[in-house]
């Protein structure tokens, strides 16, 4: 169900509380190494400022205990980073409902923005007590979540906040919205053929993703340290390949549950060591001598899944197809994303790893959805619906 946005509410003179995801990369001293999700927030909060709305911004950044505060958490850097791409002052609070809060919102003018201190710095961020959500709510006329890397989760922010809300309008911002479009939308009325492929260390953590995505999909290509357990699975030889011994009979129940859906590779490159420089050699897959490891799917594979690709109209990728950190094994993720690249294809590329990887080879501008969430991208995969995206209003 297609949720309002911020773009459906009249924040003129209104104050609107945004949940964004401010929980951006530090190196030791605390300077922001990648401003990627404040800027992804800027076009919701632009939207809000350019008509004069009075806008409160709230995030968590990293993991402290909720006891109050601690600096090395704190999202003054992050609120200082906000003013300069925004090109004006922005004011912090050194609370979120505290004194501070309160007289920073009561100065806000039509068009002010400020930031509010890490969210979790207060316990009632993370654990259920209804007083901190009420006191957060009762500063704003009107909710916006536009934080989709925390959507999967069930904080105060995302969840309680909306909900004390009440009547008071309750919507998405432009980047929660965009990602519900392409990763739970476009999946579930998807343009045929739809192609998945997927990659990455574990099958574990791809279960759902699979399970789900054989539903929907006409085809799931399966890489990465994965395809090795598949391989065990089929009675292959995997030498000291990567693999997941207890989720072999698991492996077994998706391959019968796939059938000729379910394409596994013709070929892996292999390295006798864990390094750029070891030796190498392509073998069959399910063909990996002792002593040998997989690092990435061969090159008829490779070049299997490019074809398959380029026939797609739907293609949503999630995991590397080997060990891309350490050339030559990042070969089979590199004709994949080129693939991707090419095709016309309607092409969604989850987050994390492959989305990383499409980044560094330059092809994020010919894709049509790079999604800004690790866990959320893949819960959306998964088909899970999230609580936080649930509540807002209907359009
Ligand atoms: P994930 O976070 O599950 O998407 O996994 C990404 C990681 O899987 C990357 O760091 C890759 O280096 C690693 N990976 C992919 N293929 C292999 C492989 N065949 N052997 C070992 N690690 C792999």
């Amino acid at each position: 169900m297609a949720k309002k946005t911020i773009a459906d509410v009249d924040p003129n003179g209104k104050v609107v509380l945004m949940r964004v995801d401010f929980n951006v990369p530090q190196d030791d001293s605390g300077a922001i190494t990648d401003d990627r999700r404040i800027r992804m927030a800027l076009p919701s909060i632009e939207s809000v400022i350019q008509r004069g709305g009075k806008l409160i911004l709230m995030s968590h950044l990293g993991r402290p205990k909720g006891k109050g505060p601690e600096p090395k958490y704190t999202l003054k850097p992050a609120a200082e980073r906000l003013s300069q791409l925004l090109n004006k002052p922005v004011a912090f609070a050194a609370d979120t409902v505290g004194p501070d809060a309160h007289a920073k919102v009561a100065a806000l003018q039509p068009g002010g923005v400020v930031v509010l201190e890490n969210v979790r710095f207060n316990a009632g961020e993370q654990e259920p007590e209804a007083t901190y959500a009420n006191a957060l709510a009762a500063m704003a006329d009107i909710y916006c979540n536009d934080a989709f890397g925390t959507c999967h989760r069930s904080d105060a922010s995302m969840v309680a906040v909306p909900k004390a809300m009440g009547n008071k309008p309750k919507v998405s911002g432009f980047l929660v919205a965009k990602e519900i479009q392409y990763l739970s939308d476009t999946i579930s009325q998807p343009k045929r053929p739809f192609v998945a492929i997927l990659g990455g260390a574990k099958v574990s953590d791809k279960i759902n993703v699979i399970n789900n995505l054989l539903g929907i999909c006409d085809q799931v290509l399966i890489g990465g340290a994965m395809a090795d357990t598949f391989s065990l699975a089929q009675g292959g030889k995997v030498g000291g390949s990567r693999v997941e011994l207890d989720k072999v009979e698991l492996a077994k129940e998706l391959l019968a549950k796939g059938g000729s859906k379910l394409v596994l590779p013709l070929d892996t490159h292999c390295g006798d060591a864990f390094s750029s420089d070891c030796n190498k050699q392509v073998v069959k897959a399910g063909q990996i001598p002792d002593g040998w490891e997989g690092y990435d799917i061969g090159p008829e594979t490779a070049k299997k899944y490019a074809q398959l690709l380029k026939g797609a109209a739907t293609v949503v990728w999630n995991g590397p197809m080997g060990v891309f950190e350490k050339p030559p094994f990042d070969e089979g993720t590199k004709i994949v994303a080129q693939a991707i690249a090419e095709s016309d294809a309607i092409s969604i590329i989850g987050g994390g790893d492959s989305a990383a990887a499409i980044e560094q080879l330059g092809f994020a501008d010919q894709v049509t959805h790079v999604s800004t969430g690790g866990g959320a991208s893949l819960s959306m995969l998964e088909g899970e619906k999230f609580e936080a995206v649930e509540l807002l209003d209907n359009a």
